[in-house]
């Protein structure tokens, strides 16, 4: 068995239902079983900005498959969601990604662990470190080291979706445990890292922010996944 770890990302359709339904998905194949899912967070698109924010998550699996076998699991999995691609790092019913696949490290043509992009996205860094605050690469570098790298617009653009923030948006305690004194999680569900500290994004959808019936049906299931294969 090999601890792996999926990006998750959606900004077509129904975004919140396609990770759900994608992390159930996976925990339906023999050789998978997913051990623990991150918030879903609303972030700001990389590359084409003429597109949806994304809603983002990652899952920790554990697998009996090899890399590749795994990749071609998400491929099915990504077009059960019929996703289509459209072009370059745009929209998508659902994106899966390998971000680590134990400590290996794969470079060929198909399949790059860990994933080339990670110490680029603040959509994978967080909500990994939510999961675990000392996730380190194959190297040993810290992924809590790389937030002050981390481009400063879309930390500040991104947003936790929690659990009740439609109710008492006020008092909900979000912090991200020992993930170093660089980082936070404000009541609101807004992450702030270094010098942005209290700055509040702009952008983001608080419609969707709002909308917590999916979410919290997400975080039901985290809890519910903890230990067992459901
Ligand atoms: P992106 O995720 O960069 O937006 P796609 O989802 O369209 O792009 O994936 C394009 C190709 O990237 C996939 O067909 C796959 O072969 C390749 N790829 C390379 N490394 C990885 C990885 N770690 N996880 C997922 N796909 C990968
Ligand atoms: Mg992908």
């Amino acid at each position: 068995m090999v601890k792996a770890v999926i990006g998750l990302g959606s900004n077509l359709g129904d975004s919140k239902r396609h990770l759900m339904n994608a992390v159930k998905e996976l925990n339906r194949y023999d050789g998978i079983r997913v051990t623990d899912i991150s918030s879903l967070y609303l972030t700001k698109p990389v590359g084409p900005q003429d597109q949806n924010y994304f809603i983002n998550a990652v899952a920790v699996i554990d697998t009996g498959y090899s890399a590749h076998d795994l990749l071609d699991v998400l491929h099915q999995v990504e077009n059960s969601h019929h996703r289509r691609r459209i072009r370059h790092w745009g929209e998508r019913t659902l994106d899966l990604d390998i971000l680590f696949f134990g400590n290996e490290v794969i470079d060929t043509e198909d399949l790059q662990v860990p994933h080339p992009e990670i110490v680029n996205r603040a959509f994978v860094i967080i909500p990994l470190l939510e999961i675990d605050s000392s996730y380190a690469m194959p190297d040993g570098r810290y992924l809590r080291d790389m937030i002050p790298g981390l481009p400063e617009d879309d930390l500040r653009q991104m947003r936790r979706l929690s659990y009740d923030c439609a109710k008492k948006p006020d008092t909900l305690k979000l912090k991200l445990k020992n993930a170093g004194k660089n980082c936070s999680f404000s009541a609101s569900g807004s992450v702030s890292a270094g010098e942005n500290s209290g700055r509040a994004g702009h952008s983001a959808n608080r419609e969707l922010v709002c909308d917590y019936l999916t979410v919290k049906e997400w975080f039901r299931y985290r809890t519910v996944l903890k230990g067992r294969k459901v």
